[in-house]
C-alpha cells in the first residue's frame, strides 16, 4: 500500500504522538493514487521554483532560471493526500471520483499512522519534501503537526501544504515548519460559497480566512503559492478583485497560480478558453506588475507559463512532458 517506506525512529514517533495526543496505533483516512490504488505514489513538482533567484525569493525582474532539464531542476514534493475535506466543491479533483452522490468520500482508505511517518522517512531519503494535501489537511491537524515536528526534530527538514485556506489557526502553528504552502483563493468573496459547495455566508467567511492564512504565511516568510481555479465564466473584473487581495502579500515570497478548470463528470460548469485566460493574465499582470503569476500548461514542454510585469515567459527547455498527476487535461485544453 505504501510507496517505499523508510524506517522510523520509534522513540521520536512515540514522543510526538504523545505530544499531539495521538494513538501510535491509530490511523488516518487517505486517498489512494493512480491505477494501482496505492497511497503515497503521487508527487508534484514546484513549478514556481523557476521564478526564484539564488536567495530563494521570487525575482524582481521577468526572468526564469535557465536549466538544461526542467524535470530534474524542480523541487519534488511527496503528496500525503488525506481523505477528508471541510467543504464540498462540486468539481472536486480527480473527476469527483472519490465522492458519491451524497458527497461522501468513497475510495478513501485508513492507513496506519506509523506507516505515514514511514512514508515521510522514505520521502526524505529520496530528497523530496513532504506535502500535506487532500482532501484537505486542515481536517487532520494533529496528525500533520506531529509528522512536521518529527521531520524537524529528526532531520531539521521542513514540510509543505496544499490547503483550501480555511484554517489560519492551524497554519499559524505549522508555519515555522513550512518550506512552502499552496493556499486556495477559489473565487471572489460573493462567489466563494457557490464554488466551494457551501452557503454564501460561509463562503464569504472562508474568503476572509484565506486572506488571513495568506497574511500569516507571508509574514512568516513562507513561500506562498496562491491558487485560483478559472472557469469559463470567470471574468477579468473578478481576477482584478482577487489580484488586489493576493498583492497584499510580500511579492518576493508570493506566486499566484491560475488553474484552468477541466470538465468533470457530474458538473456542468464551463471550461475556460485558454487564449481568453492568457489575455486576462496579460492585463492583470500589467496592472499588478510586481506579482508573479502563472498557469499550468502541460501542452508546453516546460509544463508552465509565467507572467511578470505584463510579460509572458516560457521556460527554454521544451522536451519535458509530465506523465502523472492531476490538473489540466491536455485533450480538453487542445479542444478549447
Ligand atoms: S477544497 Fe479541495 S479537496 Fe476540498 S472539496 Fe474543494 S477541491 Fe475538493
Amino acid at each position: 500500500m505504501i510507496f517505499e517506506p523508510g524506517i522510523i525512529d520509534e522513540d521520536l514517533f512515540r514522543a510526538v504522538c504523545a505530544e499531539y495526543r495521538l494513538d501510535p496505533e491509530g490511523s488516518a483516512s487517505m486517498l489512494p493514487y493512480g491505477d494501482r490504488g496505492k497511497v503515497g505514489w503521487e508527487t508534484r513538482r514546484l513549478y514556481f521554483d523557476l521564478a526564484r533567484g539564488q536567495d530563494g525569493l521570487f525575482n524582481t525582474e521577468p526572468a526564469l532560471r535557465q536549466v538544461a532539464d526542467i524535470r530534474s531542476a524542480l523541487p519534488v514534493t511527496r503528496i500525503f493526500s488525506f481523505g477528508k475535506c471541510n467543504v464540498s466543491c462540486p468539481y472536486c479533483k480527480r473527476d469527483c471520483q472519490f465522492r458519491d452522490e451524497d458527497g461522501n468520500i468513497i475510495v478513501a482508505t485508513d492507513v496506519a499512522l506509523r506507516d505515514l511517518f514511514a512514508l515521510a522517512e522514505g520521502a526524505y531519503a529520496r530528497g523530496e519534501t513532504v506535502r500535506f494535501s487532500g482532501g484537505d489537511p486542515v481536517v487532520l491537524p494533529k496528525q500533520t503537526l506531529a509528522i512536521a515536528a518529527y521531520m524537524r526534530r529528526r532531520y531539521g527538514a521542513k514540510v509543505s501544504i496544499a490547503h483550501n485556506g480555511s484554517g489560519p489557526a492551524w497554519v499559524k502553528k505549522l508555519a515555522p515548519d513550512l518550506a512552502s504552502a499552496a493556499i486556495d483563493l477559489k473565487a471572489v468573496s460573493e462567489k466563494m460559497g457557490h464554488i466551494m459547495g457551501v452557503s454564501a455566508a460561509l463562503g464569504e467567511r472562508i474568503y476572509r480566512l484565506s486572506e488571513e492564512t495568506q497574511a500569516i504565511l507571508s509574514s512568516a516568510g513562507v513561500i506562498l503559492d496562491v491558487r485560483t481555479p478559472i472557469f469559463g465564466d470567470t471574468s477579468l473584473e473578478e481576477m482584478r478583485q482577487l489580484a488586489e487581495t493576493v498583492s497584499k502579500n510580500n511579492p518576493r515570497t508570493t506566486f499566484w497560480t491560475w488553474r484552468l478548470y477541466k470538465a468533470v463528470h457530474g458538473c456542468d460548469w464551463v471550461v475556460p478558453q485558454k487564449e481568453i485566460v492568457f489575455g486576462m493574465l496579460d492585463r492583470v499582470s500589467a496592472e499588478f506588475p510586481h506579482l508573479w503569476m502563472g498557469v499550468r500548461a502541460k501542452w508546453e514542454g516546460g509544463g508552465m507559463m509565467y507572467w511578470l510585469g505584463g510579460q509572458r515567459l516560457t521556460p527554454m527547455e521544451m522536451s519535458y512532458a509530465e506523465k502523472r498527476g492531476s490538473g489540466n487535461n491536455i485533450e480538453l485544453l487542445r479542444a478549447a
